[in-house]
């Protein structure tokens, strides 16, 4: 397995999440290049065999992307390419992450109900999409990690 940068689980164990290194750096280096500009991406990975969620890769912002304070409106180009190819590696889309400039990493109502849709849509084949918030300024970086269940809950994980 590579290195493991952040492992969290909820507070029941059912939900276990690893972020590999090279996954968090882009984060970080995007997040630290957006300045005080929201910016984010999606997470791509797979599920190991104990269960956990393995995020081995995040990507930047897309072309197209709208980007200002607080507002990030992804449009998918060349994401669905990208998707197909990772497929055929085993590694899937598992969720989201964007950046809460000087912000604490708590998901707002537009999160949620963004992620709610996410997790009913059946394009996304994900029904329990993982939401990762890069919080805070460099040298005091806030990370979160919630699932948003199908049903409407949202797990956030320690
Ligand atoms: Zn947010």
């Amino acid at each position: 397995m590579a290195d493991a940068a952040i492992q969290a689980q909820s507070a029941d164990a059912r939900f276990r999440v690893i972020v590999e290194t090279g996954a968090l750096d882009l984060m970080l280096s995007n997040t630290r290049a957006a300045k005080d500009r929201e910016t984010g991406g999606i997470l791509i990975g797979h599920i190991d065999n104990e269960g956990r969620a393995v995020i081995r890769e995040a990507t930047g912002k897309p072309r197209g992307s709208i980007f200002g304070w607080y507002t990030f409106v992804r449009k998918t180009a060349g994401l669905g390419a990208l998707l197909k190819r990772r497929w055929r590696e085993n590694q899937y889309y598992l969720g989201e992450w964007h950046s809460h400039p000087g912000m604490p990493p708590v998901p707002g109502g537009q999160d949620r109900s963004t992620m709610r849709a996410i997790a009913a849509d059946g394009a996304y084949c994900c029904p329990e999409p993982i939401l990762l918030i890069v919080g805070g300024r460099d040298g005091s970086r806030e990370i979160s990690i919630t699932v948003f269940l199908s049903n409407g809950d949202a797990v956030q994980l320690r």
